[in-house]
């Protein structure tokens, strides 16, 4: 298949995946100029959760916009940005209480590297391996889910130190509880022998891997990460920018693993689209932040925060949580059944809309070409869908939260034409 890319004029820094010169979109649906349909399940790498252009957000960002389209957080008070704040920790628990905001999850993610140094006075940071965190130098610092990423950016953030993750390469034993104990014992070893817990100020995690491969990793090593930061009065950091506002079923994935983060890093599904994300912590904790020590020009923009607010009812008034949920479990149990007929499938697995289907060649390794192949027959055929994994051999699932059975079974029945098309 013939990719496009963009003029000469634009950077080729971007690879462009699908050929589609986008018109408009609606829910679930994109159209590109000549007309064509295409049924958009990556949302925008999980941003659109209320699907494109949900009409109460539009009236919003376009009341919003004939209003003011920039105040400056700094200059000028807006009642606006508190009401925001509250409306995010009213679905969180009690001690998040105080929210920073920022424009895209890489700058969210800096704010929390720099608040947990300011909060503890320690420097270094412990994250896992396959994690993503973003691309501006110190997010990319923490970002082990592929090398591409990090090639020829080095020297990189110091004081930063990666521990095993239960997935390690490939769909394998993740869940024995034998590869767990290991990667806990593996972390309280780096605590022995390279970063001490008197100098150790955060550990960061996906709770639920994203471009490493869609994996939530068993309950028991989340919490194990959680007790040995307890132990050792360690800040535990959950970059939810991908899982957050619905994704898996739930508000927030750290739900799933009965524990709850120190600071959760939010963005993405937050404002349907528009540029916005933040850190959520403790009051306590956010000021010890010395004020003025941190901050930026534009966020957060007030068409943002219109987009949020709006956003963040409509996640509520129209269930779109537990339709994550239930429509989650059709999908899944969807690939499931494909999984049981097509061998070149080795593993499906997710929490409510954020679902990973790996692929293996038949020699063992992983399926990277048949991944490719499956979503470009897709794409082909409507369905625009993305990999992710470290060889990028997982076909990612991320619809919007409003998608229904419907529109499960139509993409299914299009998935499983391009694997027999692929597959032959
Ligand atoms: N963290 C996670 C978990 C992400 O999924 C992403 C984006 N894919 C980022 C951080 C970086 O966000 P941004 O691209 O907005 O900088």
């Amino acid at each position: 298949m013939s990719v496009k890319s963009y003029s000469d004029s634009v950077s080729k820094v971007w690879p462009l995946f699908t050929n589609v010169d986008v018109d408009y979109g609606e829910d679930i649906f994109l159209y590109d100029r000549q007309g064509k349909k295409f049924i958009d399940f990556t949302s925008g790498i999980g941003v659109t959760n209320t699907g494109h252009c949900h009409p109460r957000v539009v009236n919003a960002i376009k009341e919003q916009s004939e209003k003011l389209l920039h105040g400056q957080t700094t200059i000028l008070y807006n009642s606006m940005i508190d009401e925001l704040a509250n409306s995010i920790i009213k679905i969180l628990p009690d001690e998040l209480n105080c929210v920073f905001f920022s424009n895209s999850g890489s700058e969210a993610v800096e704010s929390a590297i720099k608040l947990v140094r300011h909060a503890t006075g320690k420097p270094n940071i412990i994250c896992f391996q396959g994690g993503y965190h973003g691309r501006s130098i110190g997010a990319l610092s923490l970002t082990t889910a592929k090398s591409v990423y990090r090639s020829g950016y080095q020297p990189l953030m110091s004081g930063v130190f990666v521990s095993p993750h239960p997935y390690f390469k490939q769909h394998s034993d993740e869940n024995s509880e034998q590869r767990v104990k290991q990667c806990l014992d593996e972390l309280d070893h780096i605590l022995n022998t390279q970063t001490s817990p008197d100098e150790t100020a955060a550990m960061i995690m996906e709770p639920i891997l994203g471009e490493g491969g869609y994996i939530a990793p068993p309950k028991a090593f989340i919490q194990g990460v959680r007790d040995i930061c307890d132990k050792h009065n360690i800040l535990l950091i959950f970059d939810e920018i991908q899982t957050g506002f619905g994704r898996t079923g739930k508000y927030f994935a750290f739900e799933h693993f009965e524990i709850k983060p120190d600071i959760l890093v939010i963005a993405k599904g937050i404002a349907s689209g528009l540029p916005l994300s933040g850190i959520v912590a403790n009051k306590k904790m956010m000021d010890k932040w010395i004020t003025g020590s941190h901050g930026g020009t534009y966020a957060p923009n007030p068409l943002s925060i219109a987009a949020a607010i709006e956003t963040i009812k409509i996640l509520e008034e129209d269930n779109l949580v537990s339709n994550s949920e239930e429509i989650g479990e059709y999908l899944l149990n969807g690939l499931q059944k494909m999984k049981n007929e097509y061998p070149d499938i080795i593993d499906v697995r997710g929490k409510g809309l954020m679902i990973g289907c790996e692929f293996v060649e038949e020699d063992g390794l992983p399926g990277t070409f048949i991944a490719e192949k499956v979503r470009e027959n897709c794409l082909s055929k409507g369905l625009i869908l993305l990999t992710c994994g470290p060889y990028n051999q997982v076909i990612r699932w991320i619809p919007p939260l409003t998608t229904k059975k419907s529109d499960v079974d139509r993409s299914l029945s299009i998935f499983e034409k391009a694997l027999k098309q692929t597959l032959g």
